[in-house]
């Protein structure tokens, strides 16, 4: 009812961040015909340069690939929506200090989107937003168009899954789930992802159930790693390598799969797994639960740069060697690897721990925005591996992006008996062997 019959639906897309461009890049590739609107005119300018404004792998060519072949265009004109047949919102939405939804963009779109939206149209909403958000902020806002959600227009909620550095693949490969406001909506939506896509949809009741699944994948993930990460502090008391308890309980059988403990690291960061549990724990407790796991999760994950920068600070203790003499070489900025994504990175804390303790912290990460990490790091950063390395005492890897995977080790001009600081349990033991063949001290968060 409300997707074109024969010709493959043109497709309006609210909000060109990271969930929005890989969005619109992997349709226009999938041969559909994508317009873009973003109300930030410079990223628009960017992109109509024919810049990418962040890194993602294979982002960049396949934007350029749809521009060329006019399948995809973007603007900063809302009245665009117009001619589109399906419409995705992918506008961010950021939690404010108490896990209250920051409702700024979303407001902006949908009030926006109202005054331009046609009878006809299937919007879907892509962004996380707290339980009920689409049935009621979204609906309010959009039905000021004076069209009838369900009547006029359908609706629907399919939360996006991907993670940054792996994008563009998991756009083609991971189920969609679908709610929508009625069963017309629903059926609608999941035959637009089917079809433009080509991916599996899981069709839940309604938006909320839909809006809900987001969170629930983003707060076990958190909650999971912070199990990790106190396993990984817990086996460092004596001395034993939490991979290996944790390969080994893994293999046990649970739920129709295996124990999955996930890794520890030196922390979790960017946009998602950092506030949606916030959301959910807020949600509750407007309607008057206590959610205790949520906040216990983000609170462990909160501790682990800390946790880190003490790692360093001890070990360097045992090679006879004073912290406060000595120089940290960071290596990898971001908060995952393979993405230049700085946003609420954990390597920002514990490069203030690290500072607090250390003579000299250098930073290098090859993928940043250079003036964004500058910014964010109040230092300037060094211009390859070598010149951050120079003299180091430490060598703290805590992104190991593909581009970093060949640091010859061999060659570093590090200080003598340097010591490695594995961030996210990056070196297998055979790598941790060579380190140690070259002269290198190991040690590592859970290691
Ligand atoms: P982002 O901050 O990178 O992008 C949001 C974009 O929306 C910006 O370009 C901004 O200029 C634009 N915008 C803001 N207000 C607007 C308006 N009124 N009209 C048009 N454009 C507007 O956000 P993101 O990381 O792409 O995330 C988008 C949503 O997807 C969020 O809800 C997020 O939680 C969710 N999500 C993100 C990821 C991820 O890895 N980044 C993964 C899954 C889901």
């Amino acid at each position: 009812r409300w997707l074109p019959t024969e010709d493959e639906p043109r497709v309006a897309l609210i909000g060109l961040g990271y969930v929005g461009l890989c969005l619109a890049a992997t349709l226009s590739q999938r041969g559909l015909n994508v317009v873009g609107v973003d109300t930030n005119r410079r990223l628009v300018d960017e992109l109509t340069a024919g810049d990418c404004p962040f890194v993602e792998p294979g982002l960049a060519s396949l934007l350029l690939a749809g521009m060329a072949a006019d399948r995809l265009s973007v603007t900063t004109d809302y009245s665009a929506v117009r001619s589109a047949d399906v419409v995705l919102i992918t506008v961010g939405t950021p939690v404010n200090d108490d896990g209250s939804l920051s409702e700024e963009q979303l407001h902006g779109a949908c009030a926006e989107l109202s005054k331009h939206i046609r009878r006809g149209q299937l919007l879907v909403l892509k962004s996380t937003v707290p339980p009920g958000t689409t049935g009621s902020l979204v609906l309010r806002l959009l039905e000021r168009s004076g069209l009838t959600a369900g009547a006029d227009f359908g609706l629907a909620v399919s939360p996006e899954r991907l993670a940054e550095g792996t994008a563009l693949h998991e756009l083609k490969t991971l189920p969609m789930v679908v709610g929508g406001f009625d069963a017309d909506s629903a059926r609608d939506a999941a035959e637009f992802w089917r079809r433009a896509l080509g991916v599996e949809v899981i069709e839940v009741g309604s938006l909320t159930a839909a809006e809900i699944v987001k969170l629930a994948s983003n707060w076990w993930i958190d909650h999971n790693i912070a199990l990790a990460n106190e396993l990984a502090k817990f086996c460092a008391l004596y001395g034993v390598d939490s991979l290996d308890v944790i390969a080994a309980a893994n293999t046990i059988p649970k739920g129709g799969g295996n124990v999955n403990i996930l890794l520890p690291s030196v922390g979790v960061g960017g946009s998602c797994l950092t506030k949606d549990p916030w959301m959910v724990w807020h949600s509750a407790r407007e309607r008057g639960l206590d959610i205790v796991t949520a906040p216990t999760g983000r609170g462990v994950n909160e501790s682990m740069p800390e946790y880190t920068a003490q790692l360093a600070f001890d070990q360097l203790t045992k090679l006879g060697k004073d912290p406060a003499a000595s120089k940290v070489a960071v290596i990898g900025l971001t908060f995952k690897n393979n993405t230049g994504d700085l946003r609420a990175t954990p390597t920002e804390h514990a490069v203030a721990a690290l500072r607090r303790g250390c003579a000299e912290v250098a930073l290098f990460d090859p993928l940043v925005d250079r003036d964004e990490a500058e910014r964010l790091f109040a230092a300037p950063l060094a211009t390859s591996v070598d010149e951050a390395v120079q003299d180091a005492d430490c060598v703290a890897v805590f992104a190991l992006h593909r581009e970093l995977a060949g640091i010859d080790f061999g060659a570093l001009p590090v200080a003598d008996g340097c010591l490695i600081l594995d961030g996210r349990a990056y070196y297998s033991p055979d790598q941790i062997a060579s380190l140690r063949a070259l002269g290198y001290h190991y040690c590592g968060v859970g290691r």
